[in-house]
């Protein structure tokens, strides 16, 4: 499938989500995963309107950027090891995967800007996941006041893999909440206006529950076993 086709139905599954939720489809950002496919795929993605990239490790993300610059914004949606902080912050517009005080202490370091973060959670509790458990979000954001190059601008998560529909909203309705409480506090470092849940598989639900960027990778480009 072209990717332009992908995103016409992509279009309107969000569309879908919107009316249901009496939300408006400008407040939702797309962004490419693009951690599966090729440059030239990419390119096709580009010429599609996809104007937010996203990519998880550190080669993927070079081999991208180097091609495409600053023809869109960049998003660091995978784990990002603290000694490699240096080779992708001038380059990120969002990282969405400060999960810990060292990263963030690497960041603030690197960087000669603020940098727009997502503080990832893991809501579920999963042993496997990354990321900050729900009860800690509160104060982790508070203790990164000092950074001055870190604004926290949102949550992100992933939801558990399951076919049950319910527990998936109810992981994104926690963030949301989470989201809400950090929000209020007006800190000025954490202005948390920001939502990044939802993936191929389960975007229209996070839509329906908040979202404000939902990263999609299989469903917009294909993988590499099956272009979608
Ligand atoms: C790969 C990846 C995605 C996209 O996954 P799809 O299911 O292919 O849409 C989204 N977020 C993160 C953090 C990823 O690593």
């Amino acid at each position: 499938m072209l990717v332009a086709e992908n995103l016409t139905k992509i279009q309107s599954t969000i569309q879908t989500a919107c009316d249901k939720s009496k939300r408006d489809q400008n407040e939702v950002t797309i962004i490419g995963v693009t951690k599966y496919v090729t440059i030239e795929r990419t390119e096709e993605a580009i010429q599609a309107t996809i104007e937010n990239l996203g990519e998880n490790r550190l080669e993927g993300f070079q081999e991208k950027y180097n091609h495409f610059k600053d023809r869109v914004k960049w998003h660091f949606i995978g784990t990002l090891q603290s000694r490699k902080v240096k080779d992708v912050i001038d380059k990120v517009d969002f990282i969405h995967s400060l999960d810990r005080k060292s990263l963030a202490k690497e960041i603030d370091k690197r960087s000669a800007r603020p940098i727009d973060c997502f503080i990832q959670v893991n809501v579920s509790g999963e042993q496997s996941k990354h990321g900050i458990a729900l009860d800690d979000v509160e104060s982790f954001t508070s203790s990164l006041r000092s950074y001055s190059n870190i604004r926290v601008v949102g949550l992100m998560t992933m939801a558990p893999h399951t076919d049950d529909d319910e527990v998936i909203r109810q992981t994104f309705q926690s963030l949301r909440e989470k989201r809400d409480q950090i929000r209020n506090k007006n800190e000025p470092h954490a202005p948390c206006s920001f939502l990044s849940m939802g993936m191929s598989n389960d975007y229209g639900i996070a839509i329906e529950e908040g979202a404000t960027h939902i990263r999609i990778g299989s469903k917009l480009v294909g993988s590499k076993t099956s272009e979608v």
